[in-house]
């Protein structure tokens, strides 16, 4: 007898052995004395058959059953399951977690359910076997990754998660600061300055698989918290990161089995985009690939590198104080050609940015640049914008001086895991590629927050909450 616990995939080549299984109790059907109970663990399911016994199992219960592994007759052999050649012959079991009734049913792909239910109890919700797969497509997805970015020897480094505002161009998430009242942290919008400060201290290719938090308006299929890969490297140009970029996602893609329409990603200019697609994201998939769950790449690049504010967007208004504001990045340089009139501040309007977005079946799936490494073309950015010298200094005095001390020309990229599982995974929210992603009204997955904090933490952190005035 196998004293060990054996994984259920491996009960086929165990015929005649007896073995324990542990898992989850999938299924269960009486047929008066004999009892069917299918055990489900994270390599697959197997039928479990006891005589006058496991009448007290409950569906999703957990479970150790002692049992002798047998063959089934020709005729009794399941083709739709991977260890249908074989079932469990029960000689003992253990209830190790009696499940009541679930309030949710863990079967089927649960698209049915209510979305606020599902991420109440999204322990269960993840149970069902199209949340197990997307989350284990993800976990191989982000290793084909990082096995790529290893081999290239690029170097992953973790950066603070409280800091100062990054200027993504969203509002920022503030955390208060109890040791000094008055003042607070914000929380990374992504690590766009700490990245670029490494490139500083001389690290040359980095990455992360960072968190980034962007106190974003709510739309359907956003949430405050997104994963990024995030990539940096020292001494590069556009097409150096473009093509380090594409050899990565395609390889990551392949590993996890995903089609791309292009071995070679299309690319276009904004311009060219506009007017082909009338917008920077487009779908360049036949219905039939549609059909194919086919991935189709394409870069954009040659964005202006600034836009008028938008007045209805707060965070624009605060980061454009002349009614300029950034497009995508403000710490990306203008293309070589444009460095002078940036400089001077002239023909704003007709400042190309070296940008680049990698777009995907109508999607934004990541975008990077080329930055200024020169402080006074990063200076020049704000100076557009409408920052005096003084918030110039509060803003990124520190990076400024940072590119005084010997800095190298550098470039990135970030690439949105999210939403490149999602697409992968053949599935049109995000939410689907998230273990515990928020509620669309921005409530945190099974447990209660944002909620109330004790007076007692209030004043620790010298806070008042001051209540709207109801309308
Ligand atoms: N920091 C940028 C972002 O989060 C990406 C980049 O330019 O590397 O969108």
């Amino acid at each position: 007898m196998l004293e060990e616990r054996t994984v259920i995939s491996s009960t086929p080549k165990l015929i005649g052995e007896t073995v324990v299984l542990k898992g989850w109790v999938a299924t269960k059907r009486d047929h008066g004395k004999i009892t069917f109970v299918d055990v489900r663990d994270y390599t697959g399911s197997v039928q479990c058959v006891g005589f006058q016994m496991m009448g007290d199992l409950t569906p999703e219960s957990v479970v150790s059953i002692t049992g002798l592994v047998k063959a089934r007759p020709e005729r009794m052999v399941n083709k739709d399951s991977e260890t249908g050649t074989v079932e469990i012959e029960v000689k003992e079991y253990t209830i190790l977690n009696k499940a009541k009734e679930l309030p949710i049913q863990v079967d089927g792909d649960g698209y049915e359910i209510k979305e606020e239910v599902r991420l109440k109890y999204r322990y269960l919700d993840l149970r069902r076997e199209r949340m197990r797969k997307t989350l284990r497509m993800r976990s191989k997805l982000i290793q084909a990754f990082r096995e790529y970015l290893f081999k290239q020897e690029f170097v992953e480094v973790e950066t603070p998660l409280l800091t100062l505002a990054t200027k993504e161009g969203a509002r920022d998430f503030i955390v208060p600061s109890r040791f000094n009242p008055g003042k607070f942290y914000a929380l990374p919008q992504s690590p766009q300055q700490y990245k670029q400060l490494l490139m500083t201290a001389g690290v040359e290719n980095y990455f992360q698989v960072a968190r980034c938090i962007r106190d974003e308006d709510l739309r359907a299929d956003r949430g405050f918290e997104f994963t990024q890969l995030d990539i940096e490297m020292s001494f590069v140009e556009q097409k150096d990161v473009m093509q380090t970029v594409e050899e990565m996602t395609k390889s990551a893609v392949k590993a996890v089995g995903g089609k791309l329409k292009d071995e070679t990603f299309p690319v276009f200019t904004y311009e060219e985009a506009i007017k082909k697609f009338g917008a920077d994201k487009f779908d360049l998939r036949t219905e039939q690939e549609k059909e194919a769950g086919v991935l189709a790449f394409a870069w954009v690049v040659s964005f202006p590198f600034f836009k008028k504010v938008d007045t209805a967007d707060a965070a624009e208004v605060a980061d454009g104080k002349s009614g300029w504001t950034f497009t995508h990045n403000p710490f990306s340089t203008p293309i070589p050609e444009h460095v002078e009139q940036h400089l001077k501040g002239e023909s704003i309007e007709k400042i190309v940015t070296a940008q680049y977005d990698l777009v995907c079946n109508g999607y934004e799936a990541g975008g990077g640049s080329i930055r200024a490494h020169r402080a006074d073309v990063l200076k020049a950015t704000f100076k557009i914008m409408g920052y005096s010298e003084e918030e110039i200094q509060s803003g990124i005095g520190h990076m400024l001086e940072a590119f005084e001390v010997g800095t190298p020309p550098h470039g990135g990229i970030a690439l949105g895991l999210d939403r490149l599982v999602m697409l992968l995974a053949g599935e049109t929210s995000l939410r689907e590629a998230i273990a515990f992603p928020m509620t669309a009204s921005g409530k945190t997955a099974v447990m209660d927050a944002p909620a109330e904090v004790s007076e007692k933490q209030l004043t620790e952190l010298h806070i008042k909450v001051v209540m709207p005035k109801e309308k």
